[in-house]
Formats: C-alpha cells, sequence, structure tokens
C-alpha cells in the first residue's frame, strides 16, 4: 500500500494561534474563561479545552463575567460593543488573515464601493464582515446570483478566506460586465489554496481518498467537495473509529488530507488505523 499524506493537512496558522492564545489563557485566567462559540470547527479540540476549563457560550448574554476569547473568524461589531458592555476582558484571536479582509471591506466602504463577498452568508468570518458595514452589501455563493443582480456603478469584491479560487474568479468575471468601475481584492488565505490544491493532486493519484476534520467544518467539507469531483471514492470522516474496511479493499493508492481545524494528533491516529485496517483487509484476501 501506498500512502499520500498532504503536507498542508491540519492546523493553519491561525487556528494554531488561536489554539495557542486559548491555552495560554487556560494557565492565566483559569476561572470564568469563555470562548463565544466553538474556538474551531472541531469537536474534540472543543473538548479537550473544554477540560482545561475553557468552556463555549454562544451568546455574550450567556457569558456571567471573566474572560472571552474571541475565535479565528473575527467577531461582529454588535458582541464586540455587548462585550465591552459588561466589562469583560477580552482576549482576540481573530487570525490576521481574517482582519485582512475586514481593512479592504472597509476600505471600499469608506471609498463609496458598493460591495460583493464571495462566501458563505451564514458563516461567522462573513456575518462579522457584514457587521461593520452597514449598506451595500451582497454575499454571493455561485456565479448565478450575479446574473440575478442589478448593474453598479462602483463595485468592490473580497472573498470569505476560506473559498476556493477558480469561484473567486469565476465570480469576479461574471461581475465584469455588469459594473462601471470595479475594484478586487483577493483576500483568501493562501494557505487554503495550497491545501486545497495539494489535495487535488493527491486526490488525482489515488483510488481511494480520505478527508479528516469537524463535520461542521466549512473548510473540511469543502475540501471533500473538491476531492470528490476528481476522486469519487472520497470519505469524509472526524476520527479514526469511523474509518470503514470496505473503503480499503482492493485499493493500493490511498491519499489523506485534513482541514485546517483538525488537530495533528487526529491525524496521527487515522493514518494509524489506516495502516492497521489495511494490514488486516490483505491478510483476508
Ligand atoms: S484558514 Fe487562513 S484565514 Fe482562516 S484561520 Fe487559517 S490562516 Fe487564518
Amino acid at each position: 500500500m501506498k500512502l499520500f499524506i498532504a503536507k498542508s493537512a491540519g492546523f493553519c496558522f491561525g487556528v494554531k494561534r488561536a489554539m495557542d492564545i486559548a491555552l495560554e489563557a487556560a494557565k492565566k485566567f483559569p476561572k470564568n474563561l469563555y470562548t463565544l462559540g466553538p474556538l474551531i470547527h472541531n469537536p474534540q479540540a472543543v473538548e479537550y479545552l473544554g477540560e482545561l476549563g475553557v468552556k463555549v457560550r454562544e451568546r455574550i448574554e450567556q457569558i456571567p463575567e471573566g474572560t472571552v476569547i474571541f475565535r479565528s473568524h473575527g467577531v461582529s461589531l454588535k458582541d464586540l460593543k455587548r462585550a465591552r458592555e459588561k466589562g469583560l476582558r477580552i482576549i482576540d484571536a481573530t487570525c490576521p488573515i481574517v482582519k485582512r479582509a475586514h481593512f479592504f471591506a472597509k476600505f471600499l466602504h469608506r471609498h463609496g464601493y458598493a460591495l460583493l463577498i464571495v462566501g458563505d452568508g451564514h458563516h461567522p468570518e462573513v456575518e462579522a464582515i457584514r457587521s461593520y458595514l452597514n449598506k451595500r452589501v451582497e454575499v454571493v455563493e455561485d456565479v448565478r446570483t450575479i446574473e440575478r443582480l442589478g448593474h453598479w456603478e462602483k463595485l468592490g469584491i473580497i472573498a470569505q478566506t476560506t473559498q476556493s479560487f477558480n469561484l473567486f474568479k469565476e465570480i469576479v468575471a461574471a461581475s465584469l460586465e455588469k459594473s462601471k468601475e470595479m475594484r478586487v481584492f483577493n483576500t483568501i488565505c493562501h494557505a487554503t489554496t495550497i491545501r486545497q490544491k495539494e489535495a487535488v493532486e493527491i486526490a488525482k493519484k489515488v483510488e481511494c481518498m480520505i478527508v479528516i476534520g469537524g463535520y461542521n467544518s466549512g473548510n473540511t467539507q469543502r475540501l471533500a467537495a473538491i476531492c470528490k469531483e476528481i476522486q469519487p471514492h472520497t470519505y469524509h470522516i472526524e476520527t479514526a473509529r469511523e474509518l470503514n474496511l470496505r473503503w480499503l479493499v482492493r485499493v493500493e493508492k490511498i491519499g489523506l488530507t485534513a482541514g485546517a481545524s483538525t488537530p495533528s494528533w487526529i491525524i496521527s491516529e487515522v493514518e494509524e488505523e489506516v495502516r492497521h485496517k489495511k494490514a488486516k483487509v490483505n491478510k483476508n484476501l
């Protein structure tokens, strides 16, 4: 068996930074320490933080006192104001690359451009960006939506940091015909592009592709979808326990990658399980 493991699999810079910040905070402020929403989209990592006393609350109102950590996706203006009003200690773990997207969104807004965000309108990162702008913001997930929108005098485009670059290009191209003046800032995170490219390369040469990450992780879902387009035998799992023996029958080349919020210990467990199960399959053939 040949196992191809993506070098880019697992924690990205922003998620690692957020985890390090939370671990440090758990040492410094062990009492009344909260994250606003799960720190990262990985239930196992969130459970581990819980064991260290980091509690998850979905709303600022549910935090009576103490310290709140803002996760790597960033935080809405409303939540920031509420946390300040309540006198909570704020630890901001927003990824600097997400902050860069905020910067360009505000810049375009200030200069009179209508803003188009290529992304998922329900994702916390996009919701946070929108909250700082009071009007003229459209969020689009596909090219068809562009056709339904009107024309613009001045249009600015940015992307959710984990968007697919190809989709971003398609939407920019489709918008060209609908605006007199256009400014585009590529705010897609480089780590995401590299991860997706590497996953595609691996998916092309294997007979079975395993993508590891939280089911609630948008970037892992996207990674699995991209791989599935190339290799139909692509499986998205959260932990080693979900690895199915049948997937490994009569396959000799197996690929493995993971989303940006997947801890390295989970990737290692899956790798070990693939080797173990594959040896078992070979023995029974
Ligand atoms: S994927 Fe990129 S933008 Fe998002 S947290 Fe990781 S490093 Fe930051």
